[in-house]
């Protein structure tokens, strides 16, 4: 996985035209004032804008170090008073060491020789000039009032940067020279030094994440020390933060209409997928193209997926098989305070991964009555909502924020979709007892299925996207008897606060043989109500049940259902609902 996210660092890195942009010595970083300068040190004003970004020198962790020119007030001004001491301390250690270069002359006199009109008015004039708080954290570089560019911009300061960083790594490697256990090369050293924060991790601490640290002697073996031991050079080391960061980042501001029609502006993520507050996923292919497949999973059409399932069926996409040689990758990761959780990894052909979405959309489909056409539809889930499916609700209908099944479950459907894995059966467990309190929606037969269609390894009944006729297990009949009975009452009742379903459906699900001898006996009286008031339409729904009935021994129900039954009752209750929807020429019998 590192190997893979230092690869994607390189191709980014490539991208980029300047060459400074890319040397491991230089890091993109924020800028949002400027302390414009004279010549001889005078401070004249700050500058502020709209956050930009520069080039400066990269450090690894801010603990204990300075950057060159560009840092935050308490660094610079020692704004903050003692408390800042330490920082301010640092960066001037740093200014000295680079104090040969004629582009400082200004900035040291700025500390020195012109103490009083330099740091010290602009110390004492940083608070009037910034009266909002929160816009004196951002990071300052110095202005020559009579120059465009920053100090830290100079390129004879950036060079001599880079000159230093290479003179240290000439150093390191003269001492050992070690085999990078992700390049395999010694061009780089392997080094005790931080790898670099990864930011926007979910759950994560806001100031970044490690993906490798050893910081406890628990760790260590071998003699080696810290990062040292896992033996990763430290381009690699830079180029899979790099990699990582983009992924977790990258994206665009696109404008959206919400409901009622009002523009809003909407983030959205290239290369990640949020589930839950704490799990995020992460995917790329190793020639950095995008992949339009992973947005089915999001927003699924079924245009676009009948186009996907046939290209994968015709062969059309097996043909291009071989000049196809790119992979894809995807990993799941959670914040763990100052740690990341890789919760899964995946790695698959770019032929497997589209083959295995095929496969997604073919297993989730499923019939749904759709009002507008009057006759049901297939209905592709978001995964998304399949993966809330189990989420416990609150008793106002809210999900409960605290139920972490959310990425539980996005994290294994993630895995089902792109590699065709078998989801857990305990999910299944979760989305039935879902069903029995809230109802089996499109969304959860179409969970329920896909976990029954995977666990049944051929010569089991597999369930099908339409209502299955002739042949099928007894559960499912159940399901489909269980809807009719219900649709009775329904009939005779009208809508009653706590119908056969609430108070049935699990009992009957569960228990069959003695919860349908007590569901017959009140279904007689619905029917004799019914009878009394619409006969028509009485003699017809008996009728239908007892069509269902006849392919059931009815007196010999199994006293239980398996886990495996009773997602088939589901499906088979659910099927037959969404039948029951289409309207039917009811009108004449109902008169009679
Ligand atoms: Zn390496």
């Amino acid at each position: 996985m590192i190997k893979e996210l230092s690869d994607l660092g390189k191709i980014l890195r490539e991208q980029k035209t300047e060459n400074e942009w890319v040397h491991d010595a230089l890091k993109e970083e924020p800028i949002s004032m400027e302390v414009v300068i004279t010549e001889d040190g005078n401070f004249k004003k700050f500058e502020l804008f709209e956050k930009k970004t520069t080039i400066a020198e990269a450090i690894t962790a801010k603990k204990g170090k300075a950057r060159l020119l560009l840092d935050k007030a308490e660094e610079v001004l020692c704004y903050g008073g003692d408390a800042s001491r330490k920082k301010h301390e640092l960066f001037r250690e740093k200014l000295d060491k680079y104090c040969e270069l004629p582009e400082l002359a200004p900035v040291e006199s700025f500390y020195k020789q012109n103490k009083v009109n330099g740091v010290d008015k602009a110390l004492n004039e940083f608070e009037t000039a910034i009266p909002d708080e929160k816009n004196r954290k951002g990071n300052m570089g110095f202005r020559i009032q009579s120059e465009g560019s920053r100090v830290h911009e100079k390129p004879a300061v950036l060079g001599k940067i880079r000159e230093k960083y290479e003179a240290e790594q000439k150093k390191f490697l003269e001492k050992s020279q070690k085999n990078c256990s992700v390049c395999g090369k010694t061009d780089y050293p392997v080094e005790d030094i931080p790898h670099g924060m990864i930011k926007k991790v979910p759950d994560g601490q806001s100031s970044g994440c490690a993906l490798v640290s050893y910081n406890e002697n628990a760790f260590e073996s071998y003699d080696l020390i810290g990062n040292s031991n896992s033996s990763i050079c430290t381009n690699c080391a830079k180029t899979y933060v790099e990699g990582l960061n983009w992924l977790l980042s990258s994206g665009n501001e696109s404008i959206k209409k919400n409901k009622k029609g009002k523009e809003k502006k909407e983030f959205r993520y290239t290369n990640r997928k949020n589930f839950g507050s704490d799990t995020a996923m992460v995917f790329w292919t190793r020639k950095n193209e995008k992949v339009n497949e992973i947005d089915y999973l999001e927003e699924p059409d079924s245009a676009d997926v009948a186009r996907l399932i046939e290209s994968v069926a015709s062969g059309t996409e097996r043909d291009s098989r071989y000049l196809e040689a790119d992979q894809f990758y995807s990993c799941t990761l959670s914040g763990s305070a100052a740690r990341i959780a890789v919760r899964d990894w995946i790695e698959t052909s770019l032929f497997d991964f589209r083959k295995s979405i095929a496969q997604w959309f073919q297993d989730i489909a499923i019939d749904e009555y759709d009002a507008d056409s009057k006759n049901t539809q297939t209905h592709y889930a978001r995964l998304y909502d399949l993966a809330r499916c189990c989420q416990r609700k609150n008793s106002d209908g809210s999900y409960d924020k605290d139920d972490a099944s959310l990425a539980r479950v996005a994290t294994y459907l993630w895995n089902a979709a792109l590699k065709n894995t078998l989801p857990p059966l305990w999910i299944l467990t979760r989305v039935l007892q879902r069903s029995c309190l809230d109802g089996v929606t499109a969304d959860r037969a179409a969970l329920i299925k896909l976990i029954l269609n995977r666990h049944t390894k051929g010569g089991d009944f597999v369930i099908t996207e339409k209502i299955v006729e002739g042949d099928r297990p007894v559960a499912y009949v159940c399901g489909q008897i269980f809807a009719k009975l219900e649709s009775i009452q329904y009939a005779a009742l009208g809508k009653v606060n706590a119908g056969i379903r609430e108070r049935y459906f699990t009992y009957a699900m569960t228990s069959p043989a003695s919860a349908f001898g007590r569901l017959f006996n009140l279904n007689s009286k619905h029917f004799t109500k019914l009878k009394g008031e619409k006969p028509g339409l009485a003699v017809n729904l008996d009728k239908e049940l007892q069509e269902l009935c006849k392919d059931v021994d009815i007196r010999r129900f199994p006293a239980t259902f398996s886990l495996e039954q009773q997602g088939q009752f589901a499906i088979g209750y659910y099927h037959q609902r969404q039948k029951q929807f289409i309207p039917k020429n009811l009108d004449k019998t109902e008169g009679e």
